[in-house]
C-alpha cells in the first residue's frame, strides 16, 4: 500500500489476458481503486486503478508482498468492501451487493478463501455444519430443491477435496483436524455454494510446507473439474509460475506487471518483478521452492513508501528524478504482456526487443 496525495495512475493498456484461452470472461475488475482515510487525514491509496479479468476454467495470479494491496483487493471483489471507484462486472452485470437478498445471491457465485483455516471455521461446529449451513443457504432455496441438504450430499463434498472415508471427518471439530484438513474443509465449504468465482487468498501459506504442492494440485483439480474462474493470491512468485495461467504482479496498490505466467517469471521486465524472481530460491525448480517454505523476503534494508512518482523509487537501483517525480502508467509490451517503468529499456531490453509492438510513450527509452 502507499500513502500519497497525488500522482499519475496506471492506465489500463490494451493487453490480451494469457487466461482467456481457457475460457469465458467470469468476472471484470475495471479499474478498481479503494483508499482508506487515516486517522490523521491522510489518504491511503490502498488499491489503484486495477483492471483485469478472471476466466472460467483460468488461474490469476495476484503477486505482492505483505501490504501491496492484494487482499483488499479479493475483498472489493468479493463484496466484502465497498469500491471508491471504478467497477466489478460478474457475468457481464454490475456487481449488486444492495441487499441481503443480492448480496446472498452474489456470494453464491463468488466464494473466498482465506490464509488462515483455523480461524475461518467456527472451534464449536462439526465439519457437518460448516458444509450443511452453506448447502442450505445457497442451494436448498434452488427449483427442485427442499428441505435439509443431505447426508449423501455433503458427503460428495468431502470427497470433492480428498477428505474420505467422509463419515470419519463429518462428526469432527476443527480442532480435531491438521492445517491441511481444515484447509479441504474450508474449499468444501466454498464448493457448496457451487461458485463461478473462486477467490483464494494465500491458500498455502499457513500450511506445512510438506503439503503446499499437494493442496495447489487438488485446487488445480477443483479449477478444473468445476470450472472455477479463480483468483490465486500469493507473496510466493514461484508458486505463481507453477500454478497460474496469467501473472498480475502488484505493489503499492499498482499492477506493475502482467503477463503469462511462465514468460513472465523467466524474462520479468519491472525491476520488481526481477527482484521477486531472483529472491525465489530455485526458480527452475519449483518443487523445491514450494518445499522449502516459498521465497524469502525480497524487501531490502532500504525499503520505503513512495510519496510521489513510481512508488518503487525508493528500492530501486533505476530510480532517477523522473521516476521520482512521476508515476509510470502500465503500458503495453507485447499483445500478451505490460509494465509500468520508465526505463524497461535498461531494465529489460530484451523483453523490449522480442515485442511485437513496442510502447510509444516518452518514458520507455529515454
Ligand atoms: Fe520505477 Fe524508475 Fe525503477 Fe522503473 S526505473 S521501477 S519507473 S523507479
Amino acid at each position: 500500500m502507499s500513502i500519497a496525495d497525488s500522482g499519475a495512475q496506471p492506465q489500463s493498456p490494451d493487453v490480451a489476458s494469457a487466461a482467456a484461452r481457457r475460457g469465458a470472461l467470469a468476472m471484470e475488475a475495471i479499474s478498481i481503486s479503494k483508499d482508506f482515510r487515516l486517522p490523521r487525514g491522510q489518504i491511503l491509496h490502498a488499491v489503484r486503478q486495477v483492471s483485469f479479468g478472471l476466466y472460467r476454467g483460468a488461474v490469476v495470479a495476484l503477486v505482492g508482498e505483505s501490504g501491496s494491496g492484494k487482499s483488499t483487493v479479493a475483498r472489493l471483489l468479493a463484496g466484502q468492501e465497498a469500491l471508491t471507484s471504478g467497477e466489478i462486472m460478474l457475468d457481464g452485470a454490475p456487481m449488486d451487493v444492495s441487499s441481503h437478498k443480492a448480496f446472498r445471491r452474489y456470494k453464491s457465485e463468488v466464494q473466498l478463501v482465506f490464509q488462515d483455516p483455523f480461524s475461518s471455521l467456527n472451534p464449536v461446529h462439526t465439519v457437518s455444519y460448516h458444509l450443511e449451513r452453506p448447502l442450505r443457504l445457497h442451494q436448498a432455496s434452488g427449483p427442485g430443491r427442499a428441505g435439509r441438504p443431505g447426508k449423501e450430499e455433503i458427503a460428495a463434498l468431502l470427497q470433492q477435496v480428498r477428505l474420505t472415508p467422509a463419515d470419519q471427518f463429518l462428526p469432527k471439530y476443527p480442532y480435531e483436524l491438521s492445517g491441511g484438513q481444515r484447509q479441504r474443509v474450508s474449499f468444501a465449504r466454498a464448493l457448496a455454494a457451487r461458485p463461478s468465482v473462486l477467490l483464494a487468498d494465500e491458500p498455502v501459506s499457513m500450511l506445512d510446507v510438506s503439503i503446499r504442492l499437494e493442496m495447489l494440485g487438488l485446487l488445480d483439480e477443483l479449477r478444473r473439474d468445476f470450472q472455477l474462474a479463480l483468483l490465486y493470491i500469493t507473496h510466493d512468485i514461484a508458486s505463481a509460475r507453477y500454478f497460474a495461467d496469467e501473472i498480475l504482479v502488484m505493489y503499492a496498490g499498482e499492477i506493475v506487471e502482467r503477463g503469462p505466467a511462465e514468460e513472465l517469471t523467466q524474462h520479468p521486465a519491472h525491476p520488481y518483478t526481477q527482484l521477486l524472481v531472483a529472491s525465489a530460491p530455485d526458480p527452475d525448480n519449483l518443487g523445491s521452492t514450494l518445499r522449502a517454505g516459498g521465497q524469502r523476503d525480497a524487501r531490502p534494508e532500504s525499503a520505503g513508501l513512495a510519496a510521489t512518482g513510481c512508488p518503487f523509487s525508493p528500492r530501486c537501483p533505476l530510480a532517477d528524478d523522473h521516476c521520482r517525480r512521476e508515476d509510470p502508467a502500465l503500458l503495453r509490451v507485447s499483445p500478451t504482456r505490460a509494465a509500468a517503468c520508465w526505463h524497461l529499456d535498461i531494465a529489460a531490453p530484451e523483453v523490449l526487443a522480442g515485442s511485437q509492438s513496442r510502447p510509444d510513450h516518452g518514458g520507455v527509452g529515454t
